[in-house]
């Protein structure tokens, strides 16, 4: 026999195996419902758009697309790049389709796959899973803002997160940041010796990248760097004020942090990130933000943007850390056949049960009856059929239940009336 070499699941990607992924249905599930209780719909993007989309959006000089992206040239020669999220595509479609003819603010969420060449670790992956939410149109209210956090903070207290924190930032407009960005990188030039080679380099690609800067040694030197807060204009400070107003009124709880300000390009003013418990330092369970230019910027009408995106597999660790757990819905009836007489009997009910809803397994060739029943206790059936020649011929089944062994028998008309109201008194 020739040794051939295992092929494995690509670095940075990982399968999400049953019953984890009861887990993960069930969040996607809780998203769905919430959003769609907030007026959103669902939205289904490519998952590779051309590379141009997301150099032009999220900004050539960001980590994500001068560094992370997985771009290839396709058989034309084009350049075609996996996401690293999804705003922009959102962006493009908004564009694409004319949604801005639309009746009032356009509300979208999506979920699926995005893809960055990280280091991979604990919450850190390569394929990784976004549940986002966009709002697109008119108004750049601060009560579109507060609505968008409320209804992510319902949802990750309706599933349970642990300790979740919402921080608060503005970043100001194309009117006031650029002043405030220069303020910056003159003030990090004269301590430009103290920083970093990161922090360094970023004086001059993306001065505020330096303050997302995690390094304890730049720790008390950001402090001292001019805060955007004492440097926004009139119309972006009363617009935050007012947000965190809105948010008062909604009863959500926040912290301002004057260095939260975003890896990409396109965000302005409300900018925001929630942290959850048992993540170590990949703690931030959502990121999302302003984007009033991004439409735009890529060729269609001046409109208004907020979104944000969950990073559902740190949901779902986190949620994991806390114990949370989810049985796979569990399998109710084992039918175990005889011999070849009575198969075509078997197949017949099995259908005929999985029709009423129940989960069903149905041995695909013979087998001993004692073996069979082995098999139902260990896949955790519920209970077992048994079809005999004698049942085939009587029209009367056999119901066994395996957790005390009672044996019952039914008419298949009475055994689905039966499992039904069983499954009833057992909350199933
Ligand atoms: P981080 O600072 O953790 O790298 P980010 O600012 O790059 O996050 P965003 O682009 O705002 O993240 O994406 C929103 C959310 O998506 C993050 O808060 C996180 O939960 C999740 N996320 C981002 N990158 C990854 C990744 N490589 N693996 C798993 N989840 C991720
Ligand atoms: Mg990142």
């Amino acid at each position: 026999m020739t040794e051939k070499k295992q092929i494995r699941a690509i670095k940075g990607t990982r399968d999400i195996l049953p019953p984890d992924s009861a887990l993960w249905n069930w969040f996607e599930r809780s998203a769905r419902e919430v959003f769609e209780t907030y007026g959103f719909r669902d939205i289904r993007l490519p998952i590779f758009e051309q590379t141009d989309l997301f150099a032009r959006s999220i900004g050539a000089d960001t980590d994500v697309v001068g560094k992370e992206m997985y771009t290839f040239e396709d058989r034309d020669d084009s350049s075609i790049s996996l996401r690293p999220e999804a705003t922009a595509s959102v962006a493009r479609a908004y564009i694409e389709h004319g949604m801005h003819t639309l009746p009032g603010n356009v509300k979208l969420y999506y979920m699926g796959p995005m893809f960055r060449r990280e280091r991979p670790q604990k919450g850190r992956y390569r394929q990784f899973y976004q549940v986002g939410a966009e709002i697109l149109g008119q108004s750049d209210a601060p009560a579109i803002d507060a609505e968008a956090l409320e209804m992510l903070m319902v949802l990750f207290e309706r599933v349970g997160l642990a300790q979740t924190k919402l921080y608060v930032n503005s970043i100001g407009c194309k009117d006031c940041r650029p002043k405030y960005v220069e303020l910056l990188r003159e003030e990090l030039r004269n301590v430009k010796d103290k920083l970093g080679a990161d922090s360094q380099r970023r004086i001059e690609t993306n001065p505020l990248r330096v303050l997302d800067s995690k390094l304890p040694e730049e720790q008390s030197i950001i402090e001292e760097l001019p805060r955007i807060s004492d440097h926004l204009c009139e119309a972006c400070r009363q617009h935050f004020a007012t947000l965190q107003q809105e948010l008062s009124l909604r009863g959500i709880a926040y912290e301002q942090n004057w260095r939260l300000v975003r890896g990409l390009d396109y965000y302005t003013r409300t900018t925001f990130e929630v942290t959850a418990a048992g993540l170590g330092s990949q703690n931030a369970v959502c990121g999302g933000g302003r984007y009033d230019g991004l439409v735009e910027l890529l060729g269609g009408h001046p409109t208004k943007g907020i979104g944000f995106a969950i990073g559902t597999d740190r949901v779902i660790l986190s949620l994991q850390e806390g114990e949370k757990r989810l049985s796979m819905p569990g399998l109710a009836v084992f039918v175990a056949w005889m011999n070849s007489a009575t198969y075509p009997t078997a197949v017949k009910i099995a259908r005929t049960l999985r029709d009423a809803g129940f989960s069903v397994e149905l041995l695909p060739e013979e087998m001993k009856f004692k073996k069979s029943l082995g098999l139902a206790d260990r896949l955790g059936a519920r209970y077992v059929l048994i079809i005999g020649e004698d049942e085939v011929a009587s029209g009367n089944f056999t119901l066994k239940r395996l957790s005390d062994r009672e044996q019952k028998k039914f008419s298949d008309s009475a055994l689905i009336e039966y499992l039904q109201l069983e499954g009833r008194g057992s909350g199933a």
